[in-house]
């Protein structure tokens, strides 16, 4: 069907023409120069102290702006990289690009933060070790700045997951659960001393003021962290009726649409460090 389309660019992605299977063989090619075109990038969202509304971290968020298929998110592309492998390479750009431009900000003298970065489960792996330490070597940033992101999942095999979890511990990066609540491992691993913070999904954010359940889990997995010894943060948080809910349950960071979309690094730049943030995020909190 599609073969006398040959090299006509813009018919390669028109979804008549192809079948499934071509789609995502058309997708993984492009996907694998997506890296070498210098098609990837990093959206930007801020991390904001509960209590004091100051900005205490960003997590990177991964776009792929492909000429023809536009701003690509995540959602469209991750699942794909994982199934082909090429999510290690992706991986690893987004890790070096992340501790490179944190380090950036800093030397350009904002107060220092930590970045968040996001890791598929095939990345999770002993190599995963050696990698994190040679970009914080490359880009000069101070492990404890660098935060990994896991899921639940990636704690299945808790032996194994746990000795890598150990390691990275030891170079003094941070480690955050993200999406906590949705995953179906147990909570054994939260025993391990290596996690630093969890992360709520948002799914229980979303009806906190009008669900009482929601608002009782919420307010059960601030109390479980904290006698853990563990950081919480809020994800999804979009009203200002939330927030209050966060702070008087004394939920420590929070992000969300509030604050701010993830963002390109120059709009998050003018947005967060440029304008004095303490003064803008104090406004939220009236
Ligand atoms: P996540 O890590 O849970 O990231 C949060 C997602 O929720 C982001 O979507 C963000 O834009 C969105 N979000 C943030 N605040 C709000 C809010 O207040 N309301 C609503 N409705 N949504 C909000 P995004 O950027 O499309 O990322 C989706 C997922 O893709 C991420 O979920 C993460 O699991 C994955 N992802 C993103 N970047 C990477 C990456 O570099 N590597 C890997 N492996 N996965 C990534
Ligand atoms: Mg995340
Ligand atoms: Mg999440
Ligand atoms: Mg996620």
């Amino acid at each position: 069907k599609a073969k006398s389309n040959g090299g006509n660019n813009l018919q390669v992605f028109n979804p008549v023409m192809y079948s499934n299977s071509q789609k995502k063989l058309l997708m993984e090619n492009a996907l694998r120069k997506s890296i070498e075109n210098n098609e990837l990038l990093l959206f930007y969202q801020p991390q904001i102290n509960t209590r004091t509304g100051q900005l205490v971290g960003v997590e990177a968020l991964v776009r792929w702006k492909h000429p023809q298929l536009g701003l690509v998110g995540p959602e469209e592309f991750i699942p794909l990289s994982e199934e082909t492998g090429i999510i290690i390479p992706i991986g690893e750009w987004v890790l070096r690009e992340a501790c490179r431009q944190n380090k950036q900000w800093q030397e350009a003298g904002y107060p220092p933060i930590k970045v968040s970065v996001n890791l598929s489960g095939k990345q999770f792996s002993q190599e995963l070790v050696d990698q994190v330490n040679q970009i914080l070597t490359e880009t000069g940033l101070a492990p404890e700045f660098l935060d990994l992101e896991i899921t639940e999942s990636m704690m299945m095999d808790a032996n194994h997951s746990i000795r890598i979890l150990n390691e990275l511990h030891e170079v003094g990066i941070q480690i955050s659960i993200d999406d906590f609540g949705t995953g179906y491992s147990s909570l054994s691993y939260l025993k391990s001393f290596s996690i630093n913070r969890l992360k709520i999904d948002r799914s229980f954010i979303k009806d906190i003021t009008k669900n009482t359940s929601d608002a009782n889990i919420v307010d059960t997995i601030i109390t479980m962290a904290h006698k853990l010894g563990l950081i919480v943060i809020a994800e999804g948080v979009e009203s200002v009726e939330q927030l209050e809910f966060l702070i008087s349950n004394h939920c420590d960071e929070c992000q969300g649409f509030l604050y701010s979309e993830p963002v390109t690094s120059m709009q998050f730049e003018n947005k967060f460090f440029r304008n004095n943030n303490s003064k803008s995020t104090s406004n939220i909190h009236g």
